[in-house]
Parts: C-alpha cells; structure tokens; sequence
C-alpha cells in the first residue's frame, strides 16, 4: 500500500480553484456572493427567494456510532461521500458541515475538514478565523453580557426617572419608543406609545428588571481552552462599588447565539430568537430577556454577515457550506438550517446535500431530526451511519489505548468474536435511525488493518439488523473514487419511500418527552429527576416553556450516561441532575452528569506542533 501524507500536506498540495469559479459553476449569480480572500465566499440568504419554487434535492444525514479515542471518521466519510457523488458519479453534490471551534484545533483534537484524500480546503482558513463568524458570535455573546452587569450596576444607583431617560432616545427633542421598548412595553401589558402619558408606576415597571442575581444564566465567552476561565469574580474594581459575582467563561461554541446561527431560518427569525434569549429571571421569577436589556437589535447588527454560509470546496473541487458549530453536548451539534436549505436549491432534484450531525448517532442524529429538523421543516432521505471495525471491536470489550502508543494487537489483526460483540452498538444506531422512518446505509471506513472478512461480517450484521445497505469505504486513502460504492448505496437508498416522523410530540411534559428519548434511544428503562431538575421542570413549566423540543447534554461515549458503558448497555435509569433553556435558540436542555463548557489544555497540546513557514507563509502542523 503507498503511504498517505499527512492532512496538511495533502490538503497544501492541492491548489483549490478560485471561489467565484466554484460559485458560478454551481449556479451562484455574482450578486450572490461575497468574496472573502481568493478561497472562500459568503452567500446570501436571497438566494432562497430566486429559488423558492425549485425542487429540493435529496437531503442525506451523516452519523456514526458511539464514538471512541480511536476516531471513527466521520467528516473524512462525509467529505469522502461528497466527492464520490460529485467527482465521481456527476451528480451535483453539496457538503454541509460545521465550523470548528479553535479550542480543539490548537488543544487536544485538532481540526475538522476531514482527513486524508477527503478534506475540506483550504484546510487552514477553514480551520482558523474562516470568515469571522466565531468572532461576531463572542462579540455579540459579551455585549449581552456586558449589558446585564450594567444595567444591575445602573439600576442600584439611578432612580427609575433616570433609567428610564437612559432607555428612550431623543428624536428632534421630541422622546420615543424604540421599536424593542415598544415590545418591551407590549409584554408588561402597557399599550401607550407616548412617552409622556406613563404613570409613575408604570415607569417604574417599565425601567427596572429587577434581576436576581442568583438567577443569571449569561456567560461570557471565547474561543480559546482556557480552563483557568472556568470560574471568575467580576466586579472587583472600586469602581464597581461592590457589586461582584462569581461566573464562568464558556468556549463560544457553547453560546446560545452559536445554537441560534444554526437554527434560524432568516433574518427576521434571527432577531426574533436573539431576541427571545432568557438570561435570568426577576424578583418574581419572571424570565428577563435580551429584548428587556434593549440589546438584541445591536446583536442582530453583529450577526448580520455571521447568518451567511460560507462557500468552500473539497479536495476534488466540489461544493461545501461552512456554516455554524453549535457545541454537541449542551447544544444540537448540527451545521446551520440555512446552509442545507441553499445547497438542497442548488443540487436541484436529483442532487444531494450531506450534512453532518455531531457526537454519536444517539444523540447528533437524534437532535437533528427533533430539534433541527422540526425548525427547517426538511425531511430526510437516507441516514449514512459511520462505523469502523476498530471502533467496534472497542464497544466489544477491546482494550483502552494511549495516544502516541502503538495499538494493541486486538486492533490491528483480526478479531470476528470481538468485532461481533461490539456490533450491538451499530445495532442501537440503526434501530433508532429507523425509529424515524428513514432508510439507513452503514459506512465502514475502512483501514488499512482491516480484514476482509471482518468488513463482510460487517456488512451482514448491518443488514440483519435492518440497514438498507452496508459498504465499506477507503476515501481516506483513496479520495471520492473509495467511496463510489457508498454513494451508489445512497443513492439507491434515496429512491426508498420514507416515512418520517418525530420521536415525541412537543406538547407532552417535558418530563415525559426526556423519558422517551432515555428510553427509546438509549435503552434505559427510566430517568429519575434529581431534585435541582425537578424544581427546573416546575419552573419552565410556570414560565411557558414547556413546548419547547428537548436537546440532551449527556456524555458522548457512551449510550448511557456512564462513558464507561460500551457497547449497548441495558438495565440503567439515566439521571437528570439540571434542566436548562435555551430559549432563542429554542430548546431545553437536561443535563445529565456534569458537563464543562470550557474545555482545557492537555500537557502536549497540538499548538506545540503548528508554526509558520516564513517564507511561504504556509501554515504546517494543523492536522
Ligand atoms: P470524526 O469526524 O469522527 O471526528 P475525522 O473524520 O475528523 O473524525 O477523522 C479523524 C482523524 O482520523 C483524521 O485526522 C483523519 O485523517 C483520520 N482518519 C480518518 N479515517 C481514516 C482511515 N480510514 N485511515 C487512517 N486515518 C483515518
């Protein structure tokens, strides 16, 4: 077998065409896009207007099973699969995936354009700064932030009368309502628009939120592993006159506002949602919202270029949407509605559009179909679940590895017993892909070490357990010509009659709706609500949220909430420690264990690796 250079050094050798040639191949006219540099481009969202009476084309979500330290490849599948379909089998073909945070690029996990002869590129740009969206979002994160220190600074030392002049603009001397103090005042039940005729009281109401401290669920954020951010004092300056509290950093990824890039629909949507975002509760119990504060129109004005996707390419010079990266855990973990939304106009009807959904199926592809599916109105066509013979083999019992450490043997030769065992994951995977009416194509990216018959085994297993079809892939090595095969399966499987449908519907007890999730997708036989969950539950409920679809926070390494459960556990309630929301972006969100959403360095990170050629200004070590 020839070797295969490392990521950075395929993914430099390739000169990428100029991003205006890409758009107008796809059908882009030049008022559609905005170059940014040579490589990549922004869309616009008008795009969907010119385009609203085309056919969608088919709508493919890429999975994997529960996922290991080995790696199970999943962007390098999906990467794989496009460039088959695409360069390949000439069918238009998009790639929609997500943007990496710059935690894991420079800390433990490193990028993620997908690996080998299946990468995004220019894999550095897409790795790095891409086209700012990172940034707007902890710009617009930390305004709100800043803006409810403040104002509890303001509202302790000012009189309502003040406030209240601080809050109405001046227009030719004459005082009026913003449009979002008109809501404001809307909400309060107040229905003058004449800043003169409010009564005292009202005033009073109309300025003061009267936040409890305790209650604020804010943070700011960054994009950095900086784990010494993880619990803060502000206020510590004399300036502040006492008024400290403890809080966190959070890494960007995990905003709300990355969850409402991803989820929003429009414009308009998207200052609705940045505007419905709670960020504590008053005195009363009553949820205080960005709109409350008067800011969410300045953080719809920071987002406004962030909601275009951003045009890339692959290694064999087919189409991808770049387009938002919501953390997986305490968000939905999928790239952005409106990138799918474009590229499924774009491919035209017989086309196909592969977008990604984070972590394992359990919970990415979960999310996708009852989160973001249900806020697209996009149904699917086929579930491509990803799996590897290693990953396998780990759920059946295999040994733990050490990273940098040669495999152990149990890995690298074969094992059929082992391999077996560890199959009642994949079997988990595509019971609950199919729980949703949609046909299913199991992927083995294949490795080098793999034997034969463990790929055929595979194969059987996966069809027994109710896959349409089961195709090993080698586009790592290979490109998209190793995986012609998968994309005929897909394409085959597109053809199937789906029926679609949600696990829950959204009017049951947000109790009821977690316990459907615990027990039909992770085969746990109940939740228990720890207490802190259930006073969260009754207060949700109180506050009008109980609609609202359920994003799970659980750990990713297992079906169950213990990461040390391999394979398909059984016979374990699945404890709910919190409940959360997410109101902009629109979920609520249960946490089971603990969950960090600000992620450390490790003791070698991958920063030590990556430097600049000073001649060439090529960037090396990313991988
Ligand atoms: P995931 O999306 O599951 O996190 P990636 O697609 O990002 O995984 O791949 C993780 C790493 O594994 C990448 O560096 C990639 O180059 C490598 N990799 C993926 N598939 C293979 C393969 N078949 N053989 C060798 N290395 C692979």
């Amino acid at each position: 077998k020839r070797p295969v250079p490392s990521d950075i050094v395929i993914a430099m050798s390739q000169i990428p065409k100029d991003i205006d040639l890409m758009a107008s191949e796809i059908g882009l006219m030049p008022s559609e896009i905005d170059l940014y540099g040579k490589k990549k481009a922004k869309v616009s969202l008008k795009i969907l207007d010119r385009m609203k009476d085309a056919p969608n084309g088919k709508y493919i979500l890429c999975a994997g099973i529960t996922p290991t330290p080995l790696g199970e490849g999943k962007s390098t599948t999906l990467v794989g699969l496009v460039q088959a379909l695409g360069a390949h089998l000439s069918k238009n073909a998009f790639a929609c995936v997500r943007q990496p945070s710059q935690g894991p690029t420079f800390g433990i996990k490193g990028g993620a354009a997908g690996g080998g002869y299946s990468q995004v590129i220019p894999m550095d740009e897409f790795n790095l700064h891409l086209t700012g969206d990172i940034h707007a979002i902890t710009a617009a994160n930390n305004l709100l932030a800043a803006a409810i220190d403040a104002r509890r600074f303001h509202e302790a030392t000012q009189t309502d009368a003040a406030l209240y002049g601080r809050l109405v603009p001046t227009k030719k001397g004459k005082r009026q309502f913003s449009k979002i103090q008109l809501g404001r005042l809307q909400k309060l039940g107040i229905s003058k628009t004449d800043p003169a005729e409010l009564t005292e009281d009202e005033i009073h109401r109309f300025a003061r939120l009267d936040m409890d401290v305790d209650s604020i669920t804010w943070q700011r954020v960054m994009d950095t592993n900086d784990r010494f951010l993880r619990k803060i004092t502000i206020g510590e300056s004399p300036t502040e006159k006492g008024k400290t509290r403890q809080c966190q950093f959070d890494i960007t990824v995990a905003s709300e506002i990355m969850a409402v890039l991803a989820l929003t629909t429009g414009l308009a949507d998207m200052r609705e949602r940045l505007g419905k975002m709670v960020v504590a509760s008053n005195l009363n119990g009553e949820p205080i919202t960005a709109d409350d504060l008067g800011v969410s129109g300045a953080l719809a004005v920071l987002m406004k270029d962030a909601i275009r996707p951003n045009l890339m390419q692959t290694l064999e010079g087919t189409p991808v949407f770049v387009h938002a990266g919501p953390f997986a855990n305490i968000a939905h973990g999928n790239s952005s509605i409106l990138a799918d939304k474009i590229a499924l106009k774009l491919v035209g009807e017989d086309g196909f559009v592969v977008t990604e959904a984070g972590f394992g199926a359990d919970i990415g592809m979960e999310k996708f179909f009852n989160i973001k599916c249900r806020y697209s109105g996009l149904t699917p066509n086929v579930v491509v679940l990803v799996a590897t013979i290693r990953a396998l083999k780990m759920h059946g019992g295999g040994p733990t590895v050490t990273a940098g450490a040669p495999l152990p043997p149990e890995y690298v030769t074969e094992n059929l017993d082992l391999m077996e065992k560890g199959f009642s994951n994949l079997r988990k995977q595509i019971e609950n892909a199919n729980k949703f009416g949609v046909p299913v194509v199991v992927a083995v990216n294949a490795f080098e070490t793999d034997s034969q018959n463990e790929l055929e085994l595979a194969a059987k297993l996966a069809k027994a357990a109710g896959a349409f079809d089961s195709v090993p892939c080698t586009n790592w090595a290979d490109g998209g010509a190793g995986a012609v095969k998968l994309a005929e399966a897909v394409s085959a499987a597109a053809l199937q009659p789906t029926n679609f449908k949600f696990l829950y519907e959204l009017n049951l007890p947000l109790e009821e709706k977690i316990a459907i999730i615990a027990k039909e997708i992770y085969g746990a036989d109940g939740i228990v609500l720890e207490p802190q969950a259930q006073k969260r539950v009754e207060l949700f409920k109180k506050q009008g949220f109980n609609d609202l679809p359920i994003c799970m926070a659980k750990t990713h390494l297992s079906l169950s909430h213990d990461p040390s459960l391999k394979g398909a556990p059984t016979g374990f309630t699945l404890p709910i420690r919190d409940v959360r929301a997410s109101i902009g972006a629109g979920f609520i969100y249960p946490l089971v264990g603990t969950m960090s959403t600000m992620p450390g360095l490790p003791t070698r990170p991958c920063f030590y690796d990556i430097d600049l050629d000073l001649e060439t200004e090529e960037v090396y070590g990313l991988f």
